[in-house]
């Protein structure tokens, strides 16, 4: 074997070569692939070779579109067969809900670029003339899908990649890694060692213990799946034609012709299904193209439900059971980027549905390790949204829950109470005694809104029964003074006699040069990508307070320390633990806190966008004077353990005043409001800081950030996020939906909402230069409905933020 290499690829199932292949496409061939047994050995040979475009995920279904395009090429460019059958697939729905859901994705469908037509039960039983619709009511079909022999597509990646230059080893396992001071890793194997560039943990269910190895941890639970092969079946024999690959939330499962026989693949329900490992420890090393015993009782509920749906597949026996492992993450996606804590050290890891993604998930991380940002939005993918929360137990009963919802429709704004809660702030009890409903981010539980009347909410694409509480909490907002408990917030302080220089070489805008002054900054890529936006605060000459996003908080903490270079003099710490968030916003809000603290509140005594040091209730506490709602307001920043006591003294004094709690739905809708842009929607891996709109907040004047070359060559560049109203009917914009001229899909929404303080539904989408100017028009599907947009030239709510400078 080779004594170094660019990078050490470890796995060869389907991640693993596909990783191979698309980094040797794009130009690095000193890659090597290390397999401990053979190529495919893993879970991949077993796979059903399912390759779906429909997903909940816009990202993902990027992914799954890129797979379905380059696997029927795959035989032609390498020569290996791979089976590809342009089968189609059709998804059922038999409720509403369902219907709900496959509307969302058909407006996607039109921007990721994969045909997808909704059908009635008549159509779905002209195309596939087998299968009983009772109960249904439509069927998602897309056509441009099917299924193919993941072996072989698995070797036609490994062998496109040799054609390339690239190294392949079998029969050989890693056993430790060790990371040199110069950042290079030493990869231990059976065959000795190899210096590695970078290293790629793409090792399947063995994933977690290749972490363990490197020194971390990644929550990956390995489940068990079976699917089974009927003998032939006559019906099939007689047609040439072959049917779609079907899938059905009524048998949980799918259903697609093998040839001449029947295959039915099953998720059975919680207290069914059952994980391989970590169960009673981890996979064994020795295991390979291990199968497990089958357990037909385990399904039998949803095998008979298949041959309801499918009749034709009770009149044959069963000729092959399949039970496999599946590697699977708490949030059912897969892990593809830098792994927590390390340097050169990435994962390609933790995907349930390998095949389908595949293709993809090699294309844009090999985009992101080469050039240092994926074409796509990898935020979802990257294995830092995971923090050290997701521990074994949690990892579990989070795989449990995506395992047994596989085939069930979660509409928005719907969360199940497994693994959770994980992190809470102090008020956490308190505010739910109040009725505080909450949503998941990284762990923490975040109130999402307050049901007051016990009300229960459902969730939907239209506007729901919530609506009116979250008018509510605007109202009050607007008209007196709300409180939110954002304590998740992601905060660092950054210190010592190099600390300026050290954010400004990070970070796009300029530090604040007066104590006490904020600035909104941006962390970008060498390509000039953003990567992350932070609030600074300047506490003194040499200490910086830093916030960002929750579910930031691993990614931006790595950013950070993986940025300071030998010698310079920087503290880091991350306190976000030690720090509550009290967001106080409204006119009144400066009424109540007058009554609580003695700082001088005025605009003269603590002008807009600086903070200070106060004291409330006898903490001390850190305030900010800025606002994402868009009113007068502060956001307090007390010790974690005296947040409570700060809380009830800011209740008790805004008694007086109908102050209220309110959630993030309501701080959603005031942010669109403001036109404030977020990260991860509209400020991500995929766009600049001027495609973002964000060039107000470059300083170009500032001698050389990370970023700022990039930055000034890509101006020119053809998307820009753009802000504006839709004329909406009971279905407001969220992101992802495909906005058109004519017939041309020219853009997607990024995020949006309704925003009750002004009546009028809100959105930023990502268009052509061309359509970004104030009155620009054209058309957002909205649920199949297609609703009249205009580009607006000013934020809906108060353009020259009087109200926050009141
Ligand atoms: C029954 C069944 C049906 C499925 N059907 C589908 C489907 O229809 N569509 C779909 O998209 N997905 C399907 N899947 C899921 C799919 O199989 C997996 O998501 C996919 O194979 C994962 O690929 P991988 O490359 O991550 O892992 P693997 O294929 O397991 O590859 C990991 C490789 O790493 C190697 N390795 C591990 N540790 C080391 C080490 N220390 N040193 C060297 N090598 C090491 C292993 O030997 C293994 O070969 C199915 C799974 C099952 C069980």
């Amino acid at each position: 074997m080779q004594a170094q290499a660019r990078v050490v690829i470890i796995g060869g199932g389907i991640m693993g070569a596909s990783l191979l292949y698309h980094l040797a496409q794009e130009g690095w061939t000193d890659i090597l692939l290390i397999e401990k047994d053979e190529l495919t050995s893993g879970s991949t040979w077993h796979a059903a070779g399912q390759c779906p475009n429909i997903t909940g995920s816009f990202n993902l279904a990027k992914m799954h579109a890129y797979s379905n395009w380059l696997y029927p090429q795959l035989e032609g460019l390498t020569g290996q067969y791979v089976s590809w059958h342009k089968s189609g697939g059709i998804r059922l729905a038999t409720n509403e809900r369902e219907l709900a859901w496959m509307k969302y994705i058909q407006g996607f469908s039109k921007v990721v670029g994969f045909n997808m037509e909704l059908i009635d039960p008549a159509k779905i039983r002209e195309i596939n003339p087998f299968v009983t619709t009772d109960g249904v009511i439509a069927g998602a079909w897309t056509t441009d899908d099917g299924h193919a022999d993941p072996s072989g597509i698995c070797n036609a990646l490994a062998i496109g990649a040799r054609q390339m230059g690239a190294k392949i080893v079998r029969k050989n396992r890693v056993t430790a890694f060790t990371q040199l001071p110069s950042g290079d890793w030493d990869v231990e194997t059976e065959q000795g060692t190899v210096r590695a560039g970078m290293v790629v943990n793409a090792a399947g269910c063995y994933a977690r213990q290749v972490a363990q190895m490197a020194g971390i941890d990644i929550p990956v639970t390995n489940m068990e799946h079976h699917y089974l092969v009927t003998d032939p079946i006559p019906a099939f024999q007689e047609r040439s034609e072959e049917m779609p690959v079907m899938r059905d939330s009524y048998m949980s499962g799918y259903m697609r012709q093998e040839q001449k026989s029947g295959l039915i693949g099953v998720y059975e329900d919680i207290g069914l299904a059952e994980a391989w490992a970590p169960r009673g420890g981890h996979p064994e090393w020795q295991s390979t193209s291990e199968l497990f015993p089958d357990d037909l009782d385990r399904i039998s509920k949803w095998l008979e439900r298949a041959i309801e749906r499918i009749p034709v597949f009770g009149e044959v026996g069963i000729r092959r059971v399949v039970n496999g492992a599946i590697p699977h993450t708490p949030d059912g996606g897969p892990l593809l980027g830098p792994a927590t804590g390390l340097t050169n050290f990435w994962h390609c890891c933790g995907t349930s549905f390998g095949i389908a993604q595949g293709g993809g998930a090699g294309k844009y991380l090999a985009q992101w390790m080469v050039h240092g940002d994926s074409e796509i939005n990898m935020v979802e993918f990257d294995p830092r949204r995971y923090g050290p929360y997701a521990d074994e137990q949690y990892s579990r009963d989070k795989v449990f829950l995506d395992y047994r919802m596989t085939f069930t429709t979660r509409l928005p704004g719907e969360e199940e109470p497994d693994g959770r809660p994980q992190k809470v702030s102090p008020l956490y009890e308190k505010l739910k005694a109040k009725g505080a409903v909450y949503a998941e981010t990284y762990g923490w539980e975040r109130p999402k809104w307050f049901s007051l009347d016990g009300r229960e909410e459902e969730g939907g694409y239209h506007r729901t029964n919530v609506v009116e509480v979250v008018a509510a909490e605007c109202r009050a907002v607007a008209d007196g003074v709300g409180v939110l408990d954002l304590s998740g917030f992601a905060k660092y302080e950054v210190t010592g006699p190099d600390a300026e220089a050290f954010l400004n070489r990070l970070c796009a805008n300029r530090m604040p040069t007066k104590q006490g002054g904020i600035a909104l900054v941006h962390i970008l890529s060498s390509g000039g990508r953003i990567q992350g936006e932070m609030t600074v605060t300047r506490l003194a000459d040499d200490h910086f307070y830093c916030l960002s996003a929750a579910a930031a908080e691993q990614r931006d903490w790595d950013w950070l320390v993986q940025h300071r270079l030998p010698g310079e003099q920087v503290a880091l710490a991350n306190v976000t633990m030690d720090r509550g968030v009290l967001v106080m916003n409204g006119p009144k809000s400066r009424d109540v806190l007058s009554a609580v603290t003695a700082a001088d509140l005025s605009n003269a005594g603590f002008r807009w966008l600086s903070g200070q040091e106060i004291e409330i209730a006898g903490c001390p506490v850190r305030a900010l004077r800025v606002s994402y709602a868009g009113e007068l307001g502060w956001e307090l920043h007390p010790l974690m353990a005296d947040l409570e006591a700060v809380y009830d003294a800011i209740w008790a004094a805004g008694e007086a005043h109908g102050i209220v709690d309110y959630g993030l739905y309501a701080a959603n809708a005031m942010r669109m409001e403001k036109g404030y842009k977020a990260w991860g929607s509209e400020l991500t891996n995929e766009l600049t800081m001027f495609e973002a709109d964000m060039g107000r907040f470059i300083n170009l004047k500032k001698e050389d950030f990370t970023g700022k070359q990039a930055s000034l060559d890509a101006q020119e560049r053809g998307l820009r996020i753009v802000y504006g109203e839709v004329d909406a009917a009971n279905v407001d914009p969220r992101g992802t939906e495909p906005c058109l001229v004519g017939e041309a899909c020219i853009g997607l929404v990024t995020s949006g909402g309704y925003g009750h303080r002004t009546g009028k539904s809100l959105f930023f989408a990502c268009v052509p230069p061309e359509y970004a100017a104030p009155g620009s028009k054209f058309d957002i599907v909205l649920q199949g409905e297609r609703r009249p947009a205009t580009v607006l030239a000013d934020p809906a709510y108060d353009p020259d933020n009087s109200r926050m400078k009141a």
